[in-house]
């Protein structure tokens, strides 16, 4: 009953400057949605995330540059004139009317006969798992209801593109996990393209087809989930992204794809990922620091400085000559204790080459 009109969207070096600022929201950045794919822009406050976002709803309008929905160039094109739909973060529900008649709302400017307006906006509800809910008021729903509502609200209007921002935010934590599986299925089930803004970095690893990370108004990063915490591009990346360790260290030498890296007397052959000989770093997950007996081959001399039990884990912070180290390990009965001598290693694909 809905179906999906799913475009892709392009930015070709857009840059959003607000009024007189001396600094672009958005710097010239280049970005492509596949039509269909979730894709989450993620990134700390101020970022520029929801200038982008608003920028592809046709909110802001791009200082410069391209934009392009299905390929057409909607840079100049205003909001109404773009098929694109936006669920806020504050619902942004009509309080004194039922749910029915506010998923009925967009769709009475849009010139559909009575009756495909009411069965669309029950087939909305229906997907949202709202069915019986049509006739109550907004405040006679939980916060995860009204989300729910106007996630069907936006579905109807079967948009090119669907944008939500920061929907989760008023949610608590267990209701925030149920929604955005939610949403995730929704958006697979129709083959919507979605784009989806969050700073919470665990949810948008769960959600999304791929992520494009921002950092001060740029693209950090753009890959799939994976692709982001296993090779981070560079240590803001990999730590906004989970946890890392980052340490410096010297690509002596680099043949094809291998590069020769020396971390003080340790030596290593990794994926040289485009890198010169020169001043590098390295990030290692904290679940890829392997902790060995003092003097072990391919290790570094460390103390174990504190040990934590959190419940599924055991961490550990290692002082080390290349500074503290954390690692974690789901071995809660590891025999290891405070003050104790350890060598420090690395399991294998555990350390990546960042940019210095
Ligand atoms: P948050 O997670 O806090 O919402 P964000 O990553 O979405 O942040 P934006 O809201 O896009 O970031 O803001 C990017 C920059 O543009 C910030 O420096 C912000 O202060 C500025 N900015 C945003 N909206 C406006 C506006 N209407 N007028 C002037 N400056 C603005």
């Amino acid at each position: 009953m809905i179906k999906s009109n799913a475009a892709s969207v392009e930015f070709r070096d857009v840059t959003k400057v607000y009024g007189k600022s001396p600094v672009p929201a958005v710097n010239n950045v280049s970005l492509f949605v596949e039509a269909g794919k979730l894709v989450t822009l993620l990134g700390p406050s101020g970022c520029g995330k929801t200038t982008t976002l608003r920028m592809i709803a046709g909110l802001e309008m791009a200082t410069r540059g391209h934009i392009l929905i299905g390929g057409a160039d909607v840079t100049h094109l205003p909001a109404t004139d773009r098929d694109v739909s936006m669920v806020f973060q504050s619902y942004a529900l009509f309080p004194h009317m039922t749910v029915n008649e506010n998923v009925e709302y967009g769709l009475k400017f849009s010139g559909f006969a009575k009756r495909e307006i009411g069965d669309r906006a029950r087939a909305g509800l229906e997907l949202v798992g709202l069915g019986g809910y049509g006739n109550r008021l907004p405040s006679e729903l939980s916060g995860g209801q009204q989300q729910r509502v106007a996630v069907a609200r936006a579905l109807v209007l079967e948009p090119q593109v669907l944008l939500f921002d920061e929907p989760l935010s008023n949610l608590d934590a267990k209701l925030r996990r149920r929604v955005r599986e939610e949403i995730r299925d929704i958006q697979t089930k129709l083959g919507l393209t979605v784009v989806y803004v969050t700073h919470d970095q665990e949810e948008a690893l769960a959600v999304s087809d791929r992520i494009i990370v921002m950092n001060n108004a740029v693209i950090a990063q753009d890959g799939t989930p994976r692709e982001l915490y296993d090779a981070p591009a560079d240590a803001f990346v990999a730590d906004f992204i989970g946890e890392a360790n980052i340490f410096d260290c010297e690509i002596a030498s680099v043949d094809g794809q291998l590069a020769n890296v020396r971390l003080g007397g340790f030596e290593t052959q990794l994926d040289a990922r485009g890198m010169r000989p020169g001043p590098a770093k390295l990030a290692v997950r904290p679940s890829r620091i392997q902790i060995r007996t003092v003097g072990a081959p391919s290790t570094i001399p460390g103390r174990l400085d504190k040990v934590t039990y959190v419940g599924s884990d055991l961490e550990f912070m290692i002082g080390t000559e290349f500074g503290e180290v954390f690692a974690v390990s789901s071995d809660v009965d590891a025999p290891f204790v405070p003050g104790q001598d350890v060598g420090v290693g690395f399991a294998a694909r555990g350390p990546v080459l960042i940019r210095a």
